[in-house]
């Protein structure tokens, strides 16, 4: 049986758990937490990286920070996880799907400005298996919109876009280390703030609207209430956790790389021959392999490659099914123009096992089945 995937351990997490108990430092903000921030934002160059429970709730506090509400408008793909769109309905706001690329399944940054009313507010690119949205294009259009970008990195951890962290690029970059992404921490994510101007208020949401850290900085002598907010620290376990990742994140992402290459090499002869199509990564892009996909000719063939699979003890998943014709995308937005690509990505797309350990063999062994498939 060859899973769709394994959450990943890289051998110091149970020793960096252990430490953190014995520090008796199990709630949030502590060492593990301090590291992990640090990293990220060594890795990236943004201005503040925080720790937080999850990816949503990283994209929930960037909704906060872009103080969107009742009225405004949010342009994102309607092919995406529900979380990017939750963020912004949580605040009231509208949402406004806008049309996929084929090529990188990210959204079309052609078609945003047409979608852009004088009640736009935010634009929320995805970054989807990790390879960057062409983001010169959107912040160029969102700076001359006075528009906020929030990045739904989630996916997209040490990606870079020309050379930037992805995460790194708008005004705010939201990060996922649930266990089916890259690095895990079991549930958890990072937001990262890029404009320093708006670091003191991130601060403030995450620590139940306080002004704690500025308390723990000796910058005030008593915290108080100043602000909206909830927790949205983890716990220092779920840190300890991450940080053993993170210092192993370039073999981590090697090894995934290589899984990467391997399906690509072994399926371009079904490319040449027309049978399929496989990811392609543009120029300006370095991707984390976060993901390997596949896209059929369409849904029948979809359906009987995953069965044929599953028959074979292969684990294979697909998504997303569009949030514009999901009971509550239609409650709580509207598509903005044609739905060229984004229902029949949904309908083309199945995700092969990938995740870090997996074994070369077994890559080959999937390979093989999909070749047989198609010799039927
Ligand atoms: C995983 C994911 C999220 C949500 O992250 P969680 O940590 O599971 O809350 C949001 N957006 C995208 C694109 C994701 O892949």
């Amino acid at each position: 049986m060859i899973s769709f995937n394994v959450p990943p351990y890289a051998g110091k997490e149970k020793e960096y758990m252990a430490e953190a108990i014995d520090n008796r430092k199990i709630c949030g903000d502590g060492d593990f937490t301090k590291k992990c921030n640090s990293w990220i934002e060594d890795r990236t160059g943004t201005a503040k990286a925080l720790l937080v429970t999850s990816g949503s709730t990283a994209l929930d506090m960037a909704a906060v920070l872009s103080e969107v509400g009742p009225g405004d408008e949010v342009i994102l793909p309607s092919y995406t996880f529900v979380s990017t769109a939750n963020a912004f309905v949580l605040r009231g706001a509208s949402l406004v799907f806008v049309d996929i690329r084929p090529d990188t399944q990210n959204i079309d940054e052609k078609l945003i400005e047409d979608a852009i009313t004088d009640k736009t507010k935010v634009i929320a690119p995805v970054h989807y298996a990790g390879v960057s949205c062409e983001m010169d294009t959107i912040m160029d259009i969102a700076r001359r919109h006075n528009l906020i970008v929030v990045e739904d990195a989630a996916q997209g951890v040490i990606s870079t876009y020309k050379g930037r962290g992805l995460g790194s690029i708008g005004d705010y970059g939201c990060y996922s280390f649930h266990e089916t992404k890259n690095y895990s921490m079991g549930e958890g994510g990072a937001l990262l703030i890029n404009d320093e101007a708006n670091i003191d208020r991130a601060e403030i949401i995450r620590e139940k609207g306080t002004d704690r850290s500025k308390f723990l900085k000796g910058m005030v002598d008593k915290y108080t209430w100043v602000d909206m907010g909830s927790s949205y620290l983890p716990s220092e376990l779920n840190a300890a956790y991450l940080y053993a990742q993170l210092e192993m994140a370039d073999v981590i992402n090697e090894n995934r790389m290589a899984s990467w290459n391997s399906y690509y090499e072994q399926l371009s002869e079904l490319e040449a021959a027309g049978r399929l199509q496989l990811p392609v990564i543009p120029e300006e892009c370095e991707h984390n392999a976060h993901m390997f996909y596949i896209k059929t000719a369409g849904l029948d063939e979809r359906v009987e490659l995953a069965a044929f699979l599953k028959e074979n003890g292969i684990g294979s998943v697909f998504h997303y099914v569009p949030l514009h014709s999901a009971p509550a995308g239609s409650r709580f937005g509207r598509f903005h123009g044609e739905d060229k690509y984004t229902t029949s990505t949904f309908e083309r797309l199945l995700r092969l096992p990938m995740y870090y350990g997996l074994k070369a063999d077994d890559v080959t062994y999937v390979c093989d089945k999909i070749k047989e498939f198609y010799a039927k």
